[in-house]
């Protein structure tokens, strides 16, 4: 979903987009690591669904904490 995209230039995020991006931390914040990201939590190495209903989690295994990426995550201290 374009809409869902986060671009940051090199310049850095203009007050208004980190405005805007912190208002999306509300409703999109990552229930698993806590920040914003496009792609499936990079802090997971594994989710077991429950087989009678996909989209309730049975189980989710995560990377040890030193060893997953954390850089194509944006963090609340991203936006201040
Ligand atoms: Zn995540």
């Amino acid at each position: 979903m374009a809409s869902r995209l986060i671009l940051i230039p090199d310049e850095g995020l203009s007050e208004d987009d980190k405005r805007a991006l912190r208002a999306r931390f509300e409703d999109d914040a990552c229930r698993w690591c806590g920040g914003l990201h496009q792609r499936e939590c990079p802090r997971v190495k594994r989710i077991i669904f429950n087989p009678a209903d996909e989209r309730s989690v049975r189980e989710v295994e995560f990377w040890n904490d030193l060893e997953w990426d954390r850089s194509a995550v944006l963090w609340p201290e991203d936006l201040i």
